[in-house]
């Protein structure tokens, strides 16, 4: 039987420097070498274990990235500064000036605003698709194509991507499958699903306590020590580094995901079911009504649910906005950006984490203006809230 990504984690054994139960933390920027020809043969990356410099290692970073990589049953991972710094590193380390990609049009904001304003000013191409329309995305490719990039579940119309064929489309066409995971973490594991790389904003749920931002590349160990390569490698010079003593916080809280994954998954499934009976217009994986319902529901580990994130449409924005603020004062979450929290956080993408796409385009991919994201959190009693937030529809009209 296959190992659960979760039980995975649980069986790594760190011990610290003192035989404490989490491992030391690495304070430090440089290393010592006790002789200057460990040094050279360190930078020319013939010596195993030495550390050189923390911008390309440091045992804090090694510790959650291997960790990560055992939940994505990748060979390899290595964590970055930021999400965004694990996307563009990625894109940069395998996409030269002449290449193209072919990406979901349904992406993070700030990945779509790379693509199409900064990495075509290095000539690379992107052309976005519709990422559930397999034909397109066969279409789209060219000679010149090295990567297919999406989410398992986009931000934020959580449109689900069929990576099983999307992967094949990839293999037979001899280029990267990429798939950010952010917003699925245990319930998909992209790898197995064929995915080449697998990204994560650790910034959500991974972490899942909104003090940090960082990210993460799974892959191939092959692939992490290009990143890290000190003459070409995007991770070792864009620089996106995370800092050890978040990295060490990180993998504490990584231990706990298994648990606030079912709850949030609980929790969403819940509110998307009473919204939807209340004739709110829901999206959510979980619902019957799901585009996709079916297709994921074949692929996900059922033991974490369909995830935390829901999205509502509220008709036009003056109306979601008022609700937000309602909800907020209620004190059924916060009016911010982000997810994974144990609070629910709300927001209209259309204007905030979605604002790089042009108006014209968010219409044609079905992001309207009055759409509320949530990102549903740990609530011990997920019936009170929906009666609260129910409260608060009822005072907008939207029920
Ligand atoms: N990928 C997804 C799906 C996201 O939602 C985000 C941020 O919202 C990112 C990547 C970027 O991650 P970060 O904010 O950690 O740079």
């Amino acid at each position: 039987m296959k190992k659960k990504a979760a039980n995975k984690i649980q069986d790594l054994q760190f011990f610290g420097e003192f035989g404490g139960v989490n491992p030391s933390i690495s304070d430090s920027s440089t290393y010592t070498f006790l002789s200057a020809k460990t040094m050279s043969d360190t930078f020319e990356g013939n010596t195993e274990g030495c550390y050189l410099y923390s911008r390309h290692t440091s045992a804090s970073n090694l510790y959650l990235g291997e960790a990560i990589a055992a939940m994505e049953n990748t060979e390899s991972a290595t964590v970055f500064g930021s999400g965004m710094g694990a996307i563009t590193s990625t894109l940069l380390q395998i996409c030269k000036s002449g290449d193209h990609v072919v990406s979901s049009r349904t992406v993070y904001g700030g990945t779509y605003a790379f693509l199409k304003n900064f990495a075509s000013q290095l000539s690379i191409g992107t052309s976005f698709v519709d990422i559930t329309d397999l034909e397109s995305i066969k279409k789209s490719i060219n000679k010149d194509t090295k990567v297919i990039y999406c989410e398992a579940v986009s931000n934020p119309l959580l449109e689900v991507a069929d990576l099983l064929e999307i992967s094949k489309i990839a293999k037979q066409a001899g280029i990267q499958l990429i798939v950010d995971n952010t917003f699925s973490p245990l319930s998909v594991l992209p790898a197995n699903l064929g995915a080449d790389i697998v990204i994560h904003s650790i910034t959500k749920f991974i972490n899942g306590t909104s003090d940090t931002i960082a990210g993460v590349v799974c892959g191939s160990q092959d692939f992490i020590n290009q990143l890290r390569d000190v003459n070409d490698g995007a991770s070792m010079l864009l620089g996106s580094t995370l800092d050890s003593l978040r990295a060490a916080s990180v993998l504490k809280n990584l231990r706990t995901l298994h648990i606030r994954i079912k709850k949030h998954s609980e929790n969403a499934m819940y509110l998307a079911k009473m919204f939807e009976i209340d004739g709110v217009k829901t999206v959510y994986p979980g619902l019957a009504s799901h585009p996709s319902h079916k297709l994921y529901s074949s692929f996900i580990d059922h033991e974490y649910g369909y995830g935390g994130l829901l999205t509502i449409d509220a008709g036009n924005l003056k109306k979601a906005n008022t609700l937000m603020e309602l909800m907020q004062e209620k004190n059924i979450g916060y009016l911010a950006v982000s997810l994974g929290f144990y609070k629910t956080l709300f927001s209209t993408p259309g204007s905030s984490t979605s604002s790089e796409i042009p108006e014209q385009e968010q219409k044609e991919m079905g992001l309207n203006e009055g759409l509320i994201r949530f990102s549903i959190g740990l609530d011990n009693d997920i019936k009170r809230t929906y009666e609260i937030i129910k409260e608060c529809m009822k005072k907008v009209n939207l029920i």
